[in-house]
């Protein structure tokens, strides 16, 4: 159970948050919280940056366009985003949106695309999946907006890899197989997730991923699901096996 006040309005900004320092609302903050919420003068809301932690602050309105946020406490100390990196091959427009917001809101806490041989997008446009991560973020309470890096090759990724932190290979190829008891050892350890794009791994792509020390493959079990919906999967699978649904 979230210990947080999650009924009201939360807005991520980039300014410093501090007692009574007033930030002018942007044009598009204005026009969300005055005509899209019909927030109005003194009405509260909950405001973070990823650094001064949750405030909670007034409205203040000052003639009909110029809206103020008028931080006046703290609510939450800032804490870190969880250590998941979530790697994914893009998907086209509607269901790349899905899936960013998604990761978010299911604790992922670094995203990274990934070009892959069968991939459908391999364009990617980090303005509008760094927005949709900020509206997860918005709703799902977290105090910080992962961060969503620029597209890479996946060969030179796992070139670069940091080898302390497992990569949790998402291998449509696996066969049945207990995807707990690949995950349970590595509770609390450094971790990152990879799924394919929708026409899966190349044969080549999965035999490197299978041949490096740092990668442990899983299954999503008997069904092939498309790659929104096995990346709620195995967010879901990972966070309760491994990650902080365990409180680790
Ligand atoms: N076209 C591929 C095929 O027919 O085998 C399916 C790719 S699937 C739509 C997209 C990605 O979701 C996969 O590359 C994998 O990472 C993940 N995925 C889907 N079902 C899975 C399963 N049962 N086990 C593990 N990963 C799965």
């Amino acid at each position: 159970m979230p210990d947080y006040d999650f009924t009201g309005p939360r807005l991520f900004l980039d300014h410093r948050l501090e007692a009574n320092a007033e930030i002018e609302a942007s044009p598009a903050q204005a026009n969300y919280l005055l005509n899209v919420l019909r927030l109005d003068e003194g009405a509260g809301l909950l405001l973070f940056n990823g650094r001064d932690g949750e405030w909670r602050a007034a409205l203040r309105r000052e003639g009909r366009k110029r809206l103020w946020l008028v931080p006046q406490g703290r609510t939450r100390d800032q804490t870190p985003l969880p250590d998941l990196h979530y790697c994914f091959a893009p998907l086209k427009s509607a269901r790349l949106d899905y899936m960013v917001q998604k990761a978010v809101e299911m604790g992922a806490g670094l995203l990274q695309p990934v070009q892959m041989q069968h991939g459908q997008a391999p364009r990617f446009n980090r303005e509008r999946a760094g927005a949709n991560a900020v509206e997860a973020a918005e709703q799902c309470g977290i105090l910080a907006v992962p961060e969503c890096r620029d597209i890479v090759k996946l060969e030179p990724m796992l070139a670069g890899w940091d080898a302390s932190r497992t990569l949790i290979f998402c291998d449509e190829r696996a066969g049945a197989g207990d995807a707990l008891a690949v995950l349970a050892p590595l509770r609390g350890a450094p971790l990152a997730l990879l799924i394919g794009p929708e026409g899966g791994f190349a044969a080549s792509e999965r035999t490197l991923l299978l041949g490096l020390p740092f990668v442990r493959a899983v299954s999503l079990g008997p069904r092939i699901l498309r790659a929104d919906t096995a990346a709620v999967a195995a967010l879901a699978l990972v966070q309760a096996a491994a990650g902080d649904w365990t409180g680790a």
